[in-house]
């Protein structure tokens, strides 16, 4: 039985399988099974916060990406910023890092003991998380992997892709990401591409729900107008509150609103703060902040939890999974009633996902 006062949550993004794939070894899963301490997640982290599961992404990086990664660092320290797109990642690169990063999903669920599972419809989500059992959406974070004849997406929805961003913040075949750009709307390049307007058309044959978190406006506009599923931005914020490029205008939400979507609030500072300072601790008050204004302009039924956790600089509030009910009761103090609670916490995501894949 739950304890009176806690909120279950499920949630829309994390990066563990890319933190697993860049840890190495052979007790990758078991580390996060039995609890590592590392980064923000992990089994008995998440049965403290009480976190039900969520979107597990696999993300192919750059084959240079650390040295990325450190001149951005040295960029962010400014008080504005533009951040240099990541060149493409070669289809059979991404490919190597995806079957790696799968294969630690399946590992996990398989040493679990029944406490992990990959989830393949809405009932099942149902009833794991009735049943406590942790429910893991196969997610991949730009689609590079990918080939433009689609037997990869093929065979990765047979094995339990459920969720796609077609781009992270970088150009490929089928379209490009927004770079990290403050202060900016994601108003940056071109849409998608033919093979990403195809991509888009294989996604809703199959009932895969597409991400988009990482897509430029134009791409967003392009989903908005073929796609014929709730348009869905797992871990995205208000621009409004944080002009940062990755986070959604008022435009885009009305947009979302209007298809029965909805948008996870994304736990990364940069993406919280006013001022957009990267490796800044925000304030938890501040991601309420965020909270609320997308609960005004979707309403309660279309926002939900997109932590970003072991991908992000999480609040200190916050800290790692186990922290998440010092969140839950920020949301209590500002006046957020139960049933409302549980709504964001889990009950949404479950929602939009079944209307997405279907019965
Ligand atoms: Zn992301």
């Amino acid at each position: 039985m739950p304890d009176p006062g806690m909120v279950l949550v499920f949630d829309g993004h994390n990066d563990l399988l890319f933190r697993l794939y860049r840890r190495g070894g052979p007790d990758a899963a078991r580390s996060f099974i039995k609890g590592d301490g590392q980064g923000h997640l992990d089994m008995p982290r998440m049965r403290e916060g009480r976190m039900v599961g969520g979107f597990f992404a696999i993300f192919a990086p750059a084959i240079e990406h650390a040295r990325y990664a450190a001149e951005a660092k040295a960029l962010y320290a400014e008080d504005t910023y533009d951040i240099p797109l990541q060149p493409s990642v070669p289809c059979d690169v991404a490919q190597a890092a995806t079957l790696n990063q799968a294969s630690k999903l399946f590992a996990i669920e398989r040493e679990s003991g029944g406490r992990f599972k990959i989830v393949r419809s809405a009932a099942e989500l149902d009833r794991c998380i009735a049943d406590g059992i942790v429910a893991a959406i196969m997610h991949i974070e730009g689609a590079e992997a990918i080939d433009p004849d689609f037997h990869l997406l093929e065979v990765l929805h047979q094995a339990g892709l459920r969720s796609l961003g077609p781009v992270w913040s970088r150009p490929n075949i089928f379209g490009n990401g927004v770079p990290f750009r403050f202060p900016s709307t994601g108003d940056i390049g071109d849409g998608l591409t033919e093979h990403g307007i195809r991509l888009i058309k294989e996604c809703n044959a199959r009932r895969i729900m597409i991400d988009l978190s990482h897509l430029n406006e134009k791409g967003f506009w392009d989903v908005a107008r073929l796609s014929d599923a709730p348009l869905v931005a797992t871990h995205s914020n208000a621009h409004a509150i944080s002009p940062q490029s990755r986070n959604l205008t008022d435009k885009q939400l009305a947009a979302i609103r209007e298809t029965g979507g909805m948008v996870g609030v994304c736990y990364e500072g940069s993406l919280i703060r006013p001022d957009g300072r990267v490796g800044v601790d925000a304030p938890l008050d501040m991601l309420v902040d965020h909270i609320a204004y997308l609960v005004d302009k979707l309403g309660d039924d279309k926002v939900g939890m997109g932590s970003d956790f072991d991908g992000a600089t999480v609040p200190k509030g916050i800290g790692s999974a186990a922290g998440l009910q010092n969140l839950v009761e920020a949301m209590r103090l500002r006046g957020f009633d139960e049933p409302t609670l549980k709504k964001i916490c889990h009950g949404n995501w479950v929602r939009v996902l079944a209307k997405t894949w279907g019965g």
